[in-house]
């Protein structure tokens, strides 16, 4: 289920149990052609990301040379684990610019737009909100830029990565529904970058690893994580 492109992709990558045993080492992930046999798919409607497809696959019997195996058999769990690090960091870097453009277009929009007398920009409460908002994404460009220059470097970015991917989750929510805000009545029509925004942005915090998920990981690797009762 929920599979990004996944009406229209030739190719899927699939983290599939191979075998039985421990759920880390049964996994194997294995390369499968969508026009197999036995391969149907169902678009998911979606509340945003309306130019992307999102797609739940069904597999009947399909069949595919041994050789489709990515690396090895059972190292399918730890494979996605080590890719999500890389998606999680394109999480944050891809937020960082529409970050910026929101914020750009809404003193744009609130600078020509004129409310009692004067653009509504002029009110402080917008022009010192805008600049805090404008503060945070450059935080999140720092933290960003850290744990890529890490990963650059061969280093296990795994609680960076986590806390950039959070942070961005949050931050976009916050930042398209603060510049909404300044939008007034435009900002809750369809046809507007700040509404589109407000429906895409939501979806950072939950796709590639919720933001409890992050949060989890990161506790884990601060040492706070209760153990599992026995
Ligand atoms: C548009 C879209 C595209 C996607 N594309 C892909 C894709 O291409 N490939 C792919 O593999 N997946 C894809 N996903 C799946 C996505 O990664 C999952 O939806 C996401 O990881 C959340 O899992 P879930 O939906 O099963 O939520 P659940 O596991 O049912 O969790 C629901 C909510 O409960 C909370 N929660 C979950 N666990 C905990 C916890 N331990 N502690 C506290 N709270 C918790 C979180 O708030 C979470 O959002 C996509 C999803 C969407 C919506």
């Amino acid at each position: 289920m929920w599979i990004t492109n996944g009406m229209q992709a030739d190719w899927c990558c699939l983290l599939a149990n191979t075998s039985e045993g421990p759920v880390h080492s049964n996994k194997s992930l294995i390369m499968v052609p969508l026009d197999a046999p036995g391969v149907t798919r169902q678009k998911i409607e979606k509340i945003g990301m309306h130019s992307s497809d999102t797609a739940q696959l069904f597999f009947d019997d399909v069949r595919v040379p041994q050789r489709n195996l990515i690396g090895q058999e059972g190292a399918g769990f730890m494979f996605q684990m080590l890719q999500f690090q890389e998606e999680r960091l394109y999480g944050a870097a891809s937020s960082l610019q529409s970050l910026d453009n929101l914020i750009d277009q809404t003193i744009e929009y609130t600078r020509q737009r004129h409310t009692f007398g004067q653009p509504l920009l002029n009110n402080q409460v917008v022009h010192f909100r805008l600049a805090e908002l404008r503060t945070e994404v450059e935080a999140l460009r720092a933290l960003t830029y850290r744990a890529v220059e890490s990963y650059v470097a061969g280093k296990d970015v795994t609680k960076l990565a986590s806390m950039a991917k959070l942070k961005a989750g949050r931050l976009s929510r916050e930042v398209a529904d603060a510049c909404l805000q300044y939008w007034g009545g435009m900002g809750f029509t369809a046809d507007n970058p700040i509404s589109q925004a407000y429906r895409d942005s939501r979806l950072i915090s939950i796709g590639g690893g919720a933001d409890e998920i992050m949060l989890g990981i990161i506790c884990k690797l601060e040492g706070t994580l209760p153990g599992k009762k026995r």
